[in-house]
């Protein structure tokens, strides 16, 4: 995403007179900055309206992650596929980078707070996103692979002046109108076991009874809390099937829309590991879970689903080796990339964000028509009938999310959301 200047020496003169006409312009504009409010964030794209709105977070997801994970796939990987895409500044009031819970609150509710504050500022609790869409009768899911009394989850759902306020934080989910919560129990939310069941909420605790409750339950809302290390990132277990199941449920109850927070949590874990095989594959199951987003909007339409991370971890560095084969056996040479990683912490660095739309547009395809026990019916000449039916939702016309910049502001993704989902 970087652009690149040329620095060739022949220029240097010719720069030189750039540099005094921008000194100029710059002067001029600091002047009428002063003078005049300018207000940098998104534009109101007042015309973008969608029903359902699919937030996805790589926790500690940066471009190298990405890069690295498109090596390891042998191809792009799906969010870099999508119409739009830019950059997001990841900062929070605390000096240093960013961590999920400073992060996640911006995102949540469109205000920068110091880090360790879960939707929380200067002893006020500070209202999200999740909370306004609820209030306007839209359905809520949050999916996530770590516990969900953590940060990111907890930033949308629940306010704590810190996020080592578990227990606080855990009771809130509890008393929450939250429609559906998936992800790793622990001790705190299983304390509460007995006040998680309620005549209108299921307390699940497999894979297979939260497929079962999805299916048949006649409540209105889940909650599925796993055991710890019952989440892999393959196989069956995965949380492409959780976000299905929390997709299923939402869109089965949600007349006006919802809005769904899924987060690949363990990415961050991974990279502060310093394990890239493990952040491997992590990255693949987020990536998998983008594509079950992508298909779930493109098969029921009026969805705009949103791709990013709250902050970069690990400060990775993936080489340059132009030869795909090469790049490949030099990722899987993990005791030598897992040196990839500079550091243990967070870094400051923008992440990408990327988005994908699908409009109410139907996209019409033609198939063979079936009785009533599933067979071809047959014209007079032999030739099957054919009946046109909708296929999928084609995507949203895009130019008007061209007035999204380039590079934006981790609140700015909390004023995308608002601008597609809500009416206030
Ligand atoms: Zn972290």
């Amino acid at each position: 995403m970087a652009r690149r200047v040329d620095n060739k020496k022949q220029y240097r003169t010719l720069w030189i007179i750039i540099a005094v006409i921008l000194c100029v312009t710059f002067a001029a504009a600091a002047v009428l900055f002063a003078l005049n409010y300018v207000d940098s964030g998104v534009d109101p794209v007042s015309e973008m309206r969608a029903k359902n709105v699919i937030l996805l977070i790589g926790d500690g997801m940066g471009f190298n992650h990405i890069k690295a994970g498109n090596i390891y796939s042998g191809s792009r990987l799906q969010m870099e596929r999508f119409a739009v895409s830019g950059e997001v500044m990841t900062r929070s009031l605390t000096p240093g980078a960013t961590d999920s819970a400073a992060a996640a609150t911006a995102m949540a509710t469109g205000i920068k707070t110091y880090n360790g504050r879960i939707a929380y500022k200067d002893g006020k609790n500070l209202t999200t996103v999740a909370e306004m869409a609820m209030a306007e009768g839209k359905k809520v899911g949050v999916v996530v692979t770590k516990a969900v009394t953590d940060a990111t989850p907890a930033a949308f759902l629940t306010h704590a002046s810190d996020r080592g306020e578990t227990q606080s934080i855990a009771e809130q989910l509890v008393n929450s109108d939250v429609d559906v919560l998936f992800g790793l129990g622990d001790e705190y939310m299983y304390a509460l076991a007995d006040s998680i069941a309620t005549d209108e909420r299921e307390y699940c605790t497999t894979f297979q009874t939260i497929a079962d409750a999805v299916q048949s339950s006649e409540k209105e809302k889940i909650f599925g809390l796993l055991e710890d290390g019952s989440i892999q990132n393959f196989g069956a277990n995965t949380l492409a099937q959780l976000t299905r199941n929390a997709l299923t449920k939402l869109s089965a109850e949600a007349d006006d829309g919802f809005f769904l927070m899924v987060e690949g949590s363990k990415i961050d874990s991974a990279s502060h590991d310093n394990n890239m095989q493990a952040m491997l594959n992590e990255l693949q199951a987020f990536n998998a879970t983008v594509s079950a987003c992508k298909e779930w909007a493109a098969a029921n339409g009026d969805t705009v689903v949103i791709v990013t991370a709250d902050h970069e971890t690990g400060g990775l560095k993936v080489p340059d080796i132009k030869d795909a084969s090469e790049a490949y056996d030099a990722l899987l040479d993990f005791d030598s990339s897992d040196k990839w990683f500079t550091k243990t912490g967070h870094t400051s660095v923008n992440v990408g964000y990327y988005i994908y739309a699908t409009s109410t547009t139907p996209i019409v395809g033609s198939v063979e028509a079936v009785d009533n026990n599933g067979d071809i019916i047959f014209d007079a000449n032999g030739e099957p009938v054919m009946v046109d039916v909708v296929t999928g939702y084609a995507e949203i016309d895009y130019s008007a999310l061209m007035d999204i910049p380039e590079e934006i502001d981790n609140t700015d993704i909390f004023e995308l959301i608002k601008q597609w989902l809500l009416t206030e």
